[in-house]
């Protein structure tokens, strides 16, 4: 199995302690030459048994301005040419206008968006699931995945539920 998964989230949610965590763990190659302008690969998860390869998605987050148009529009390309989406925001943060403008270009996504709910470390589990509730209230998710980068927390869960979806 293999497939391209686009992580998309405001900065400082946790993404490259994810995929720092996440390569870690397995040879892999980890890339800082750009795809193309748009597509920047963050590495390559190989297994015996699949290959996933992460990339980013610059300006999907970024508010709207006229530097900015090409970013955005490069970031709907993205979502359309990857396989699954990897929305990670942050459990101890409440929702801000850098998630809502996600979920608003996300809802039009045609490939399953996972909702990965991060630093659960930081947070009690009511509040864990008030966040959770906040989010799904928002628009409808494949798959809901709490887990903590840091601690690695849930993360294989994740890869394997990645790995289905691909
Ligand atoms: P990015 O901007 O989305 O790539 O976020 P980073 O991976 O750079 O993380 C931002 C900050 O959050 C860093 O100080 C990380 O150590 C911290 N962080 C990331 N994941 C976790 C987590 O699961 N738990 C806690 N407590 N801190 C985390
Ligand atoms: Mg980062």
């Amino acid at each position: 199995k293999s497939g391209f998964v686009a992580i998309l989230g405001r900065p400082n949610v946790g993404k490259s302690t994810f995929l720092n965590h996440v390569m870690g763990q397995k040879i892999a190659i980890m890339s800082d030459k750009p795809q193309t302008t748009r597509n920047k690969i963050q590495g390559i998860y190989t297994t015996n048994k699949e290959q996933i390869v992460f990339i980013d998605t610059p300006g999907i987050h970024k508010p709207h301005n006229a530097l900015g148009d090409f970013m955005v529009q490069s970031a709907y390309s993205t979502l359309r040419e990857c396989d699954v989406v990897l929305f990670m925001v942050a459990a101890d943060e409440p929702r801000s206008t850098g998630e809502n403008m996600i979920i608003e270009r996300l809802k039009k996504a045609e490939v399953p968006v996972i909702l990965v709910v991060n630093k659960i470390d930081k947070v009690h589990p009511d509040a864990l699931f008030e966040t959770v509730a906040d989010y799904t209230s928002q628009m409808d998710f494949a798959e809901v995945i709490p887990i903590s980068a840091l601690q690695g927390n849930n993360t294989e869960r994740l890869l394997e539920v990645l790995s289905a979806k691909l």
